[in-house]
């Protein structure tokens, strides 16, 4: 069996719809990444990505700065958790109702 190099030593895959669908409606808080915190965001460079590396539903980007597909995440609170610098915060969903109306 032949050798595959990867850009980054991890497993990750794609968010899509599993058995749970769409499971961004699951969600009653929401992570909003304060970019003044995170270090990738201030250094304008590829560092940290710690929530990408822990979001069990694989839905932030390893981008600067890192966004969050909202219509998988499930509002588990870990990125905000693991964050190095308290750059994510979890916010009620109710705070988002007039954003969607
Ligand atoms: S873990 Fe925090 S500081 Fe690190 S990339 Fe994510 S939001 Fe930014
Ligand atoms: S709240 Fe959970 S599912 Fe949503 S981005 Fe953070 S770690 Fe991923």
């Amino acid at each position: 069996m032949g050798t595959r190099a990867y850009k980054h030593k991890t497993s990750h895959s794609e968010p899509g719809p599993g058995d749970g669908g769409r499971t961004g409606s699951w969600r009653v808080e929401r992570p909003v990444i304060n970019t003044e915190l995170c270090i990738p965001a201030k250094r304008k460079a590829e560092a940290c990505f710690i929530c990408w590396l822990y979001c069990p539903d694989v839905v932030v980007t390893r981008t600067i700065p890192p966004t969050i597909d909202l219509t998988y995440c499930k509002g588990c609170g870990i990125c905000a958790e693991e964050c190095p610098t308290k750059a994510i915060t979890m916010v009620d969903e109710a705070e988002f109702q007039d954003d969607e109306d």
